[in-house]
């Protein structure tokens, strides 16, 4: 079984190693594709420190090869893609105080496939939680459903968010994670407009529901144009960046709500927290989303959603294949070639 492990900041080492065994509450899933996203970038440069080596790829779909004890065998040979969190109840534990609290997303014994304490998919195989698992639907293909995992994320913003449909939403960074919110956030009706320093991304942006774009250094007085002086309800920072939370504050109106998807590992800078105060602005973080609605939504749009994975690489290419995905937004890793 060969995987790909980051073995140090920037440092991809392709190994070969014995097949996995599915343990308890297991299944090992053969991966057929394997998606990089912004987190996988901060594992990579370190920026995220996590205990190394580590085989990263939360975001895939494969085939379930074998289960371990506790796990339905119905499941073997089905097309999958799975959450991230094992937890007390993916893996059929007794529930700790979290799980047991309906928090399962932050179980106290978990570990998060690709990220924390668990080798993910950038690998010919990878191990989850037998709860984790979701069958994709035969009409549709598994590079569609390798976004399965982001676009749950996006649509996680207005699970803790839900907008009221007159609301005004600004994506700050629509990229790879930020153009699946766009396109969230405009089939629910929502006035959307994003901001981009990318030419290419502002267009694209359109193409995916927004009403308008703008550059940061247009985006202030737009936005209170657009909303009579007033600011945005909702505006979600997707920059990636450590500064797009202060960005985020410019534009939101009071008693609105930024909604934080940056996952860059690095902290905040010089947040101005007295107008966050003085304007009662709600900041909701948010992560992992809901995978049958997701699945649902790829069924229904995934030529238009397959259309925003810019290039596929073999497993043996990952070291090159996350260095690109600094420069292009969704490169996705074609495993089982
Ligand atoms: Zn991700
Ligand atoms: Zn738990």
């Amino acid at each position: 079984m060969r995987s790909a492990q980051l073995t140090a900041a920037r440092k991809i080492e392709i190994a070969e190693r014995e097949p996995l065994s599915a343990g308890p509450g297991e299944a090992v899933i053969g991966v057929e594709y394997a998606g990089i996203c912004g987190t996988d970038l901060a594992l990579f440069t370190g920026n995220y420190p996590v205990p190394l080596p580590l085989v990263c790829g939360h975001e895939f779909t494969g085939r379930v090869k074998s289960v371990g004890p506790g796990v339905d065998a119905r499941w073997v040979g089905r097309r999958v893609t799975a959450e991230i969190n094992n937890t007390c109840l993916a893996l059929g534990r007794a529930p700790c105080t979290a799980c047991r609290r309906g928090l399962p997303g932050h179980c106290l014994n978990r570990t998060v496939t690709g990220i924390i304490q668990q080798d993910g998919a950038f690998a010919e195989e990878c191990a989850v939680g037998g709860g984790c698992l979701h069958e994709i639907p035969e009409t549709v293909d598994s590079l569609a459903a390798v976004l399965t995992e982001p676009l749950a994320a996006a649509l996680q913003i207005f699970e803790m968010t839900p907008p009221q449909t007159s609301d005004v939403v600004v994506v700050l960074g629509p990229g790879r994670l930020g153009i699946l919110i766009v396109f969230a956030a405009a089939l629910r009706g929502l006035t959307v407009y994003a901001v981009s320093r990318s030419g290419m991304k502002r267009s694209r942006a359109l193409d995916y529901g927004a009403r308008e774009t703008f550059t940061p250094e247009e985006s202030h007085d737009a936005v209170r144009q657009r909303t009579e002086g007033l600011g945005a309800d909702i505006v979600v920072d997707a920059t990636g960046n450590p500064d797009g939370l202060g960005q985020a504050l410019g534009l939101v109106r009071p008693r609105g709500t930024i909604c934080c998807k940056t996952t860059c590992g690095l902290p905040e800078t010089g947040l101005d927290m007295t107008r966050l105060v003085v304007n009662e602005i709600r900041v909701q973080g948010s992560r992992c989303g809901p995978f049958s609605p997701s699945l649902k939504l790829i069924e229904s749009h995934q030529d238009r959603l397959k259309a925003l994975i810019t290039s596929i690489r073999l497993l043996t290419e990952a070291q090159s294949a996350l260095e690109s995905a600094f420069r292009e937004d969704k490169v996705v890793l074609a495993i089982d070639r």
